[in-house]
């Protein structure tokens, strides 16, 4: 055969698989999507705060450098775009419903695209395929990450309206810090935990509470110290109120509660990683990226368990903090993390430093921080498991669900 007609046959079949690929868009009900799904958020976590944590480890392990997290030895590496649909740089809100519905949407909506008209999470189209549903989050449940996978409220900061809207969704469970109700004009003569009783759901506040629960029905598992009052401010890294429950205890309760008898898929969100970028404090972030990647290796686990048929993908909303490793200048090549580690242990937490303070000890530690806001870069996202090479190279953030649901995305 020459070439030149071995070319044209390789065109002709390439074609072929193109047509195959854009008649099968947006079809449902794909085999190829796996029956254990674990999709993990780290809010603000750009790839410097990735750096900085896995510096830290390498420093703890006496190393230069070299230290991985769980996540980053992951086998398939991309890149996914973070600008909203009227901003370079996005907010949760819209960055969790790019991520959830695969539609770009305005910064402070949720649940809605840049129209105002509602969409459809991923959550919602599997348990339609009746996959077992779990919405997981370090920090309030009606935040805008774990919001954006159940709500169609349409604006971020409803928190009433968006924790109302929370039954409909049926999901079999949530997990996280509690409830946020102010701001706004919204109702708040109900509690959060007396309304999601009366409409169907255990509310349960500590794991003894979990564990005594009927597991046939729905289940809400808060903080037991946000019994009594709405979640307040964090204190990352620190020593934290008794009973505590771990993102990573939470991801195994998920589990003990859908066991692999069914399909399921599990969003868990790391979300207090943002709130500590936010404040430039390079312990709480390393230290909540840690247990970010503590609450994956439980998912990594299940996925040895279960390689053939489990997805893990691990990525962030968009950067918080703008962090280097290295500031100023003067080629100082070292990055003072003995200095930090015996601030943070004497401080018992560096949230207790004032914010001069805290410039000053990342300017001596050689840390630099360009925000105390979100960045507009893109995100890396990390994956494993069946389609797990999907997520290679670049995406757009939209793209996430549709290659979750190894589908093509709906254009
Ligand atoms: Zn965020």
């Amino acid at each position: 055969m020459s070439s030149f007609i071995s070319k044209i046959l390789i065109k002709t079949v390439t074609a072929g698989l193109l047509t195959t690929a854009l008649l099968s868009s947006c079809s449902k009900n794909n085999d190829d999507k796996a029956d254990y799904i674990f999709l993990f958020i780290g809010d603000g976590m750009g790839s410097q705060n990735v750096a900085l944590t896995e510096s830290y480890l390498s420093y703890k392990a006496g190393k230069i450098g070299g230290e991985q997290l769980c996540f980053t030895t992951f086998p398939c590496y991309g890149m996914a775009d973070t600008y909203s649909a009227n901003f370079a740089i996005t907010c949760s809100a819209a960055s969790g419903t790019a991520i959830a519905t695969g539609s770009k949407t305005l910064n402070r909506n949720i649940g809605v695209d840049a129209e105002g008209n509602p969409v459809k999470s991923i959550a919602y189209e599997l348990q339609e395929d009746d996959y077992n549903i779990g919405i997981i989050s370090s920090v309030p449940l009606n935040h805008a990450t774990p919001a954006a996978f159940y709500t169609n409220a349409g604006k971020r900061y409803k928190y009433y309206e968006i924790m109302k809207s929370l039954p409909q969704s049926g999901f079999k469970f949530f997990a996280g810090s509690g409830f946020i109700k102010y701001f706004g004009k919204d109702n708040k003569e109900q509690s959060s935990a007396e309304y999601l009783r009366e409409n169907g759901y255990n509310v349960c506040f500590s794991e003894e509470e979990f564990e005594k629960a009927d597991k046939d029905g729905k289940i809400i598992l808060c903080q037991p110290y946000n019994k009594e009052s709405e979640p307040a401010n964090y204190d990352v890294g620190g020593p934290q109120p008794e009973g505590h429950i771990t993102l990573s205890r939470m991801v195994e309760n998920a589990l003990e509660l859908f066991s692999d008898k069914k399909p399921f898929f599990i969003m868990c969100e790391g979300g207090e990683i943002d709130w500590a970028a936010h404040s430039n404090k390079v312990m709480p972030t390393v230290k909540s990226v840690i247990a970010f990647d503590d609450a994956i290796r439980v998912a990594y686990e299940f996925y040895k368990k279960h390689p053939d048929n489990t997805l893990i993908v691990v990525t962030s909303d968009h950067e918080t903090g703008g962090a280097s490793l290295g500031t100023g200048t003067g080629h100082r090549e070292s990055i003072g993390w003995a200095y930090l580690d015996s601030v943070y242990t004497a401080n018992n937490s560096t949230n207790r430093l004032t914010d001069e303070e805290n410039r000053e000890l990342n300017w001596k530690a050689n840390i630099g921080w360009t925000s105390e806001d979100h960045t507009g870069g893109a995100v890396p996202v990390y994956a494993i498991g069946k389609g797990a090479e999907r997520f290679c190279g670049r995406m757009d953030n939209t793209e996430i669900k549709a290659k979750i649901l190894a589908e093509e995305p709906c254009k």
